[in-house]
C-alpha cells in the first residue's frame, strides 16, 4: 500500500504543542517493564508501539522537542514546554517507539511483554512474557512464568 494509502493517527504531548502522527502498521506492540523505562515514564510499566522511523512524522511544535540519552540505545523525545513524553528512537534497532499514551486513536495491541525479569509489577494477561527481549532483538528469546 502506498504511504499516501496508509492509515494516519494523530498524537503529542500533554499541553498539544507537540503534535505527531504515526502511519501503516508498526512493527511490534508491547509492554517493556526495564527499570530504564520505568525511572523515565514514571510509571510501573511503559506501554512501547514501534515504527520504521519514516512512519513517524512530527507534524508541529518540532522546536520544542528536547532529547534525553541515558544511553546510546535510546534517543528519547520530550516536550519542553510541558515535560510530556513522546518517543524513543533506538539507533541500534533502526526503530521508534512511539509510547501507546501519545497516539491515543491508535488502537493499540499489545502481542508481548519485554524485560520481565525487571517487573514490579506482573501483569496476568496471558501474552508471552520475555525475560529480556525476543532473539531477532538481541535478546535471549527466554519467557519467564507470569
Ligand atoms: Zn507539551
Ligand atoms: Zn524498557
Amino acid at each position: 500500500m502506498p504511504a499516501s494509502e496508509a492509515r494516519k493517527y494523530k498524537g503529542g504531548c500533554s499541553c498539544g504543542t507537540v503534535e505527531l502522527e504515526v502511519s501503516g502498521e508498526p512493527v511490534a506492540m508491547g509492554y517493556c517493564h526495564c527499570e530504564s523505562c520505568r525511572k523515565w515514564s514514571a510509571s510501573p510499566v511503559n506501554a512501547f508501539t514501534l515504527w520504521k522511523p519514516d512512519a513517524v512524522k512530527v507534524t508541529r511544535g518540532a522546536e520544542h522537542i528536547a532529547n534525553y540519552n541515558k544511553t546510546a540505545a535510546s534517543d528519547r523525545k520530550w516536550c519542553r514546554k510541558c515535560g510530556g513524553h513522546l518517543m524513543a528512537h533506538h539507533p541500534a534497532m533502526g526503530l521508534t517507539d512511539v509510547y501507546a499514551a501519545t497516539i491515543p486513536e491508535f488502537p493499540f495491541q499489545p502481542a508481548v511483554h519485554v524485560n520481565y525479569q525487571e517487573a514490579r509489577t506482573r501483569i496476568r494477561d496471558g501474552l508471552p512474557k520475555m525475560k529480556d527481549v525476543p532473539k531477532e532483538m538481541g535478546g535471549s528469546g527466554m519467557t519467564l512464568p507470569e
